[in-house]
């Protein structure tokens, strides 16, 4: 399986991070072994600032290509929720030298996860509200009425380019709020205010 990441998918957070909305889905991958499912983090020694960027995930169900954005919804089934993990520090001095961002993005454990969801779950896809709490207090919310690209969207697009399979997951992109994360600290994150994950940091 694969780990298919958008990026500046949330206006406020592309403005917080100073970036220009893009015009077309930003995306970039992590390996297999980005997942994590424990309830452990540790501090990866080689960052100085690890960030949590709060996002819904969607589950492939089917393999596709080129999938029209009408059948898109047909290629997911569940929804679920967790960090993508980035080493801003890294990425800061990856992006002054125009570099790719793998080593402050796709490194082990980037991209915990947390329970999934039947996306019949929910009555209205473009209105899904999540949040991410770190020791009980709210530090990032979102929703997806917000997307500057919709899941069906993103499914079509990046299925232009890569084969989505079975298994395969797709992080939909943060809201504004992204910060450091340190040693003792829990993470929570809920999907419509229901807690789907839990992450302690070591
Ligand atoms: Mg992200």
């Amino acid at each position: 399986m694969k780990i298919i990441c958008i990026g500046r998918n949330y206006a406020e957070h592309a403005k917080e991070m100073k970036a220009e909305a893009p015009l077309e889905p930003v995306f970039f991958m992590k390996p297999e072994t980005a997942l994590l499912k424990e309830k452990e983090f540790y501090i990866p020694a080689f960052t100085k600032d690890l960030h949590h960027e709060v996002e819904l995930i969607l589950k492939i169900c089917k393999n596709g290509k080129h999938i029209a954005e009408s059948f898109a919804h047909a290629y997911y089934n569940e929804i679920g929720i967790g960090i993508d993990f980035t080493a801003r520090d890294l990425q800061q001095q990856c992006k002054e030298k125009s570099l790719p961002w793998e080593k402050a993005k796709a490194f082990d454990n980037a991209a915990p996860i947390g329970q999934f969801m039947s996306k019949d779950q929910f009555p209205n896809l473009n209105a899904i509200s999540f949040h991410l709490t770190i020791n009980g207090t709210t530090r990032q919310s979102g929703n997806t009425k917000d997307l500057l690209f919709s899941f069906d969207k993103i499914i079509s697009y990046v299925s232009q380019f890569v084969t989505l399979k079975t298994g395969d997951l797709i992080f939909t992109g943060t809201p504004q709020g992204v910060g450091p994360v340190h040693i003792g600290d829990t993470l929570e994150a809920y999907i419509e205010n229901e807690k789907r994950f839990h992450l302690n940091i070591k």
